[in-house]
């Protein structure tokens, strides 16, 4: 099967049932994948400040620099999260917060060197988003390629492409337009591939963007992977509205899953698909069918839940769902780079 063009995915998203969405969706998993058989890993998301100069519409979960409410995570409250999370048998911390302009580059290399040392190889993290990575870099007036290189000498392996919601320059003016550019963000993510770490795609659907956005979106994240070929896995997950000041109402399961099968099909090179349980739940393993391979089970990210996520914590009760669904379940480590999975 050869590769579709913008236009194809448009017909298949608006012309092709179901059936057929994720049968062409089964066959590129195939390429990559054992049929029947899928990955997980239990992690964390660590929200180390909630204080934010972005101001993104769609977010519940910043406050302003000086505002009554904002926080940033003391070294210990990092190390008890990252205990807990050992205990509940994770092993994959996911830091996020805002733009808070109070902590510079070095207060981040700290804390991840001091990560790296306390856990070694027990644990990985994904050390920041490629947009907080856009943010620190130009705040610290560092090229993004010695920002990058700062990084990954106080041991980061992996900063995710987290952030990235839809990108268009016209959705980044019309939701988020002091985050960052387009062309920064994709500017930035070339240097952490070119850096020796690894990164990810991701996408968020289900605000008010159209077809167009979201197939835009898919085709610079295909380009980028052709030209760096940089891109571990890609996760969609949805936009949750409550508490945000954009508002809106989420989008069903059944989008999300058609959503999935286009993403498998059209990203032809990128080897993993990650289905969201942190916003779709049990509708999330759905979407193995419609062609994702690969889930997190997170314990915790306050950003999703300030805006209206559920998390489970009842683990075998989450695997049983794609068990029942024919699927074995998989316990997968984070990768280093250079291929090494981590014990
Ligand atoms: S989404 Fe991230 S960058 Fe945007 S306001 Fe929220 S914390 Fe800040």
């Amino acid at each position: 099967m050869s590769r579709i063009s913008v236009d194809e995915a448009r017909a298949l998203w608006l012309d092709v049932s179901d059936e057929e969405l994720k049968e062409r969706a089964q066959a590129v998993r195939a390429r990559y994948h054992e049929p029947g058989h899928a990955t997980y890993m239990v992690m964390r998301i660590i929200n180390y400040t909630n204080v934010c100069v972005a101001q993104c519409d769609y977010c519940a979960f910043y406050v302003l620099p000086n505002q009554d409410g904002g926080y940033v995570l003391s070294r210990e409250q990092v190390f008890d999260k990252i205990d807990e999370l050992l205990e509940l048998g994770g092993d994959l911390v996911g830091f996020n917060g805002g733009f808070n302009p109070k902590l510079p580059l070095d207060y981040y290399c700290d804390l991840f060197a001091s990560v790296r040392e306390r856990y070694g190889e027990r644990v990985e993290f994904y050390a920041l988003t490629v947009a907080e990575f856009v943010f620190l870099a130009d705040r610290a007036r560092l090229s993004y390629a010695e920002a990058a290189a700062r990084l990954r000498d106080a041991g980061v392996h992996w900063v995710t492409g987290g952030g990235s919601e839809i990108l268009t320059e016209e959705f980044r003016k019309r939701h988020a337009k002091w985050k960052y550019l387009v062309s920064d963000y994709f500017d930035a993510q070339r240097a952490i591939v070119e850096s020796g770490m690894r990164t990810t795609a991701t996408m968020v659907i289900g605000f008010d963007e159209t077809l167009d956005e979201r197939l835009e979106h898919l085709l610079r994240t295909r380009d980028f992977q052709d030209e760096t070929g940089g891109l571990f896995s890609f996760l969609c997950w949805t936009y949750k509205p409550y508490g945000t000041a954009f508002g809106g109402r989420e989008i069903s399961g059944h989008e999300y899953q058609r959503h999935i099968a286009l993403s498998r099909i059209f990203l032809d090179n990128v080897k993993h698909i990650r289905t969201s349980v942190l916003t779709q739940n049990e509708e999330a393993f759905r979407a193995l069918d419609f062609g994702a391979d690969d889930f997190d089970l997170p314990i915790e990210d306050e950003v999703t839940q300030k805006a209206g996520a559920r998390i489970d914590l009842d683990l075998e009760g989450l695997l049983a769902i794609p068990r029942s669904l024919g699927y074995t379940v998989e316990y997968r480590r984070a990768e280093r780079p250079g291929g090494i999975v981590a014990a």
